[in-house]
């Protein structure tokens, strides 16, 4: 039965993030990923426990992220074997995002078979220079984007249907480097009749040299978008990051999102856990420091002590960072952990 543990905040807990690896194979602007993982990367085992432990909690959502996950060998192997822990007070969902450059029509239908519920792919420009800028790998983007568009095609193929939400398209949207993008990536999505996700470039990490100018907030590009092809507010679902929009002029029911966490934080209703790929957990994008889980993963499994560690730190927590952010003085920014190691 699945304890309600509330945070400070009155928060329950709902999703847990699991980063697989810190490493990627681009190197986006906004992300800056490391080229190496961290010593101490957790065991196939120690993650089931840790999954089996958390759903046990009420993180009934498990988003696998990265780094690149699609580079960690054994993901099919850990999403096959979480499958004997669905049940209606355990997990009930596995989901991946991914950059989508590695998504081979092999791969798609494997992570299918080993039971993956949905696939969000990433990709921030619908032009080759766009991509290059926004990936960080000049000269490869007319390649990178033709593999990502194969990848949307693989995992449709492999049975993921973006008419259920079972596929989807993210796209980080800054001002300086890709504004430009909306209505060519608007246009893609609607075409590959795929849900577009637009996310306001966020100050994570340390190392974007993220500024408040940067950031195209989700009313204008809502409002962009929208005077091209008309659109229904749709709300923002309890506890969802995004807000969605349904076009008008479509019979087939397909939305655009918004994530409006700089100009509209949403941390009222927050209910993520991030674990990093060495078990540091998380339970703010923003934090500063994390939890270490490994002394109740290793060198045996506590599932007990792991249960009461995280039941305690969820109890603490009362981190709102986001809305926050507008009233720190400068002086009081401490520095985050990074994106591709939090994993999103
Ligand atoms: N590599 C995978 C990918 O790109 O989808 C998974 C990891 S990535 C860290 C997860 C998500 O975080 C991606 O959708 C990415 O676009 C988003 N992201 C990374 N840095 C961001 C930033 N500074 N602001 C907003 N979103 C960001
Ligand atoms: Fe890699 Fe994803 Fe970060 Fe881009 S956003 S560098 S694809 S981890």
């Amino acid at each position: 039965m699945v304890a309600a543990v509330l945070d400070q905040l009155g928060r329950r807990p709902g999703v847990l993030r699991l980063s697989l690896t810190a490493r990627c194979n681009l190197a986006c602007p906004y992300c800056c990923p490391d080229d190496h993982d961290p010593p101490e990367l957790l065991s196939p085992g120690e993650r089931r426990t840790l999954i089996a432990v958390a759903a046990g909690l009420g993180f009934s959502s498990l988003r696998l992220t990265g780094g690149e996950p699609l580079l960690h060998q054994e993901l099919e192997a850990l999403i096959e074997a979480v499958q004997d822990l669905r049940q209606p007070a355990g997990l009930r969902e596995v989901a991946l995002t991914t950059n989508g450059v590695l998504l081979t029509a092999a791969r798609a239908r494997a992570l299918r078979q080993a039971g993956l519920d949905r696939i969000t792919i990433s990709l921030d420009g619908a032009d080759g220079a766009s991509v290059a800028l926004m990936s960080g790998r000049a000269h490869q983007g007319e390649l990178l984007l033709a593999r990502v568009l194969e990848g949307v095609r693989h995992a449709r193929e492999a049975g993921f249907d973006p008419g259920r939400g079972q596929l989807k398209l993210n796209a980080v949207i800054d001002r300086r480097r890709n504004a430009d993008q909306l209505l060519p990536l608007a246009r893609l999505a609607r075409e590959l009749g795929v849900e577009l996700r637009l996310i306001e470039f966020m100050d994570v990490g340390n190392r974007n040299g993220w500024s408040p100018d940067q950031v195209l907030t989700a009313a204008e590009m809502v409002e962009r978008i929208g005077s091209r092809w008309p659109l229904q507010p749709q709300g923002r679902a309890h506890h969802g990051t995004a807000s969605r929009w349904r076009y008008l002029d479509r019979d087939d029911d397909l939305h655009l999102a918004v994530v409006a966490s700089i100009s509209a934080p949403f941390c009222g209703d927050c209910n993520r856990l991030r674990v990093t790929a060495d078990g540091q957990a998380y339970t703010c994008l923003f934090g500063t420091a994390g939890t270490d889980l490994k002394p109740w993963l290793r060198p045996r499994p506590d599932a007990a002590g792991l249960r009461a560690r995280l039941q305690a730190l969820w109890g603490q927590r009362h981190d709102r960072y986001s809305e926050e952010r507008a009233h720190l003085q400068p002086g009081a920014f401490l520095p985050h952990a990074e994106m591709a190691y939090l994993g999103g």
